[in-house]
Parts: C-alpha cells; sequence; structure tokens
C-alpha cells in the first residue's frame, strides 16, 4: 500500500491503459487518497459521480488506468440523468470534458464551456448566443467594460447621430417643416433638408453602429440601443415617406 502511494506520487500518470480518457496532471494528495482504496471502492465512485469533486473523479480514473482496470462506460456512468428543466446540449457544440462540474453550481454536471474564460457551466448558467456560441454568467456582465476605444468612438458617434436625427423627426412630425413647404420647389428642397438631417444621419448612425459590433462576443446593452435607435428613426423615416407618396 505505501510502496503504491509514493509511487502514485513521484510517477506521472500515463493515459496508455485507457487513452480515450486524457487525465490532466492529478492533485499528488488526490492520487494518494485514491491509492489507498481498492478497486471495487474507485468503480463505486463512478456510481455516484455528484458525491465526488471532478479532480477526485480524474484522481480515481488516473488510479485505475495505473491498475489497468477497464472502467466500464465510464462517460455513461458519469453523466447524471438528464433534468427536464436542463435541455442537453447542441449536437454540434464541443464536448465537454466528461465528470467537469459547473464553476457555479459543483454539483452539478457541466454542458458547456465558455467561450471567452473557459470555465465550465452548467445549462442554467449558461448565455447561448447563435453560432454555437456560450459565455458564462461572469463574462457576461464583463462585455461592458469590453469594448474597446475606437469601438466606443463609434458608438457615441452613433448615439450622437441618432439624437441629431431624432430632432429631425420631431419637425417633421411637428410639422414645422411642412408649413414652410409651399410650392412643388420648396417641398422638392425640404425633401433634400429631411433627407441629410433625418435619414443620411440615421443610416450613418446605424452603420457605424453596427461596425462597433463584434460578431462573437456578446455586445453591451448599451451598443444594441443605438443601433436599435437608428433602425427605429430609419424605419419611421421610410414609413413617412411611403406614407407621404400614397396621399399625394
Ligand atoms: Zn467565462
Ligand atoms: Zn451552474
Amino acid at each position: 500500500m505505501d510502496n503504491r502511494a509514493s509511487n502514485s506520487e513521484s510517477a506521472p500518470t500515463s493515459g496508455l491503459a485507457l487513452p480515450e480518457h486524457e487525465v490532466g496532471p492529478v492533485d499528488p494528495d488526490l492520487a494518494g487518497q485514491m491509492a489507498e482504496k481498492s478497486d471495487r471502492e474507485l468503480l463505486d465512485m463512478f456510481q455516484s459521480p455528484d458525491d465526488w469533486t471532478a479532480e477526485a473523479l480524474d484522481a480515481a480514473r488516473a488510479e485505475l488506468q495505473k491498475r489497468n482496470v477497464a472502467l466500464p462506460s465510464a462517460d455513461e456512468s458519469v453523466v447524471p440523468p438528464p433534468l427536464p428543466e436542463n435541455p442537453p446540449p447542441l449536437p454540434e457544440s464541443p464536448p465537454v470534458r466528461a465528470g467537469a462540474m459547473c464553476a457555479q453550481h459543483p454539483k452539478v454536471q457541466a454542458t458547456q464551456q465558455c467561450r471567452r474564460c473557459g470555465g465550465f457551466m452548467c445549462a442554467t448558467c449558461d448565455f447561448a448566443f447563435p453560432g454555437n456560441v456560450h459565455f458564462c454568467p461572469s463574462c457576461i456582465s464583463k462585455a461592458d467594460e469590453g469594448l474597446s476605444g475606437k469601438r466606443k468612438t463609434l458608438m457615441i458617434w452613433s448615439y450622437v447621430l441618432a439624437a441629431w436625427s431624432t430632432v429631425g423627426m420631431a419637425c417633421l412630425l411637428s410639422g414645422a417643416l411642412r408649413g414652410m413647404a409651399n410650392s412643388k420647389e420648396e417641398q422638392t428642397a425640404l425633401g433634400w433638408v429631411l433627407l441629410i438631417f433625418v435619414l443620411g444621419p440615421a443610416l450613418t448612425g446605424m452603420s457605424l453602429g453596427i461596425t462597433a459590433k463584434r460578431k462573437n462576443v456578446p455586445n453591451p446593452g448599451t451598443l444594441w440601443i443605438a443601433i436599435i435607435w437608428n433602425v427605429i428613426l430609419v424605419a419611421s423615416f421610410v414609413l413617412l415617406m411611403v406614407i407621404g407618396l400614397t396621399r399625394r
């Protein structure tokens, strides 16, 4: 027993016996504890994986590999039966290492790995984005700090242009400009003024906001507000033009 325990502390674990289970470096203390256990005790650990930490299970797996004891269908026994409120991970998502537990909920099997920090998370903690992108709660809350200076400038301009267009739109809606246009020439001129002061800035603000947006990382809510604000302005301008044209 003693001999075995000291062996496990000095000798690096080899994955030769069961190459499909890649086990990282095992904590020497844990490896020592696992060396004290019988084969039966080690195998029993995988019958109730929720009672053990991921590190302990890894150490047990390494010890079983060292003893050349096959772990019967390890992956199936480690994964607990899926709970109805926890949807299974998307089929195209990279498989999470068996025995990995959620960083926030140490008793819950992890279903995803955070794209940004690589932390494991369960279905409850998972923030899924289009394109099978997943982020943990702490990385989501950090997203607001993630805007670089250049993107921040783009976002500020997006807001300025949206505000500018809103003022132009308010003038249009209040009829302040409409009363000025009596002749056909004046109406044409008014059309150009609106194009320059409402549609142009809103379109520019929208494209600036979209430029500042990043595809595969979460974008701060403030950026989305800038984009949506400009989109609403463009949409309402188009709507007003359609109404104006049908009235003529
Ligand atoms: Zn993260
Ligand atoms: Zn969790």
